[in-house]
């Protein structure tokens, strides 16, 4: 895609990789199944989010709007968060979860992406979308939100398709196993 060719090269190895790692998780398919079963709660911090306070709010509130498997919360004031959010001058990019509970994620929300035009609450929702463990899915259309900016930069929609949606419904369902990561995945 447009001009960042060695950051398009850096994220499909990195997307191929987890790839290779993710086809041994099996996706459930239903997420109301899930309902009343316990919920995970992982805690951010926007303290260093700059400009984007906003944006990462609703971002956040899109996921918890999405799934009922785990819910994000902002970290109370002096309370330590599972994940920092970072305004960046660089392009954005994400811990590539899935963060657990006392666990510890970075969403670098880099002004790059910013300049470029894309839209701000998509990419909160997308990097947060790798902080609950979903890979990039790139290229891809604008319906799917891991297609980050190959949705193109008019793409203004922020929620996760029905397969993004029921994947982190599966991993944090029944309580979650933690895996631990420390994978960054740039884009
Ligand atoms: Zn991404």
């Amino acid at each position: 895609m447009y001009r960042r060719t060695l950051i398009g090269l850096l994220a499909t190895t990195a997307m191929t990789a987890t790839l290779v790692v993710g086809t041994a998780a099996t996706v459930a398919p239903q997420a109301t199944a899930d309902v009343g079963a316990a919920v995970v709660t992982i805690t951010y911090s926007d303290a260093r989010a700059g400009e984007f306070k906003d944006a990462v709010a609703q971002g956040v509130a899109v996921w918890n709007a999405n799934v009922t498997s785990v819910r994000i919360q902002k970290a109370a004031s002096g309370q330590r968060a599972d994940v920092q959010v970072i305004a960046d001058p660089g392009w954005p990019r994400a811990t590539l979860g899935p963060v657990r509970p006392g666990g510890s994620g970075t969403v670098w929300y880099g002004r790059e992406a910013v300049a470029d035009g894309y839209n701000l609450v998509r990419i909160a929702s997308h990097e947060f979308g790798h902080i609950l463990g979903l890979p990039d899915i790139k290229p891809g259309p604008c319906s799917s939100l891991m297609s980050g900016s190959t949705g193109g930069v008019s793409c203004t929609n922020v929620n996760p398709n029905a397969s993004e949606r029921n994947r982190v419904q599966s991993i944090y369902a029944n309580g979650f196993a933690p895996t631990a990561t420390n994978t960054v995945v740039i884009g």
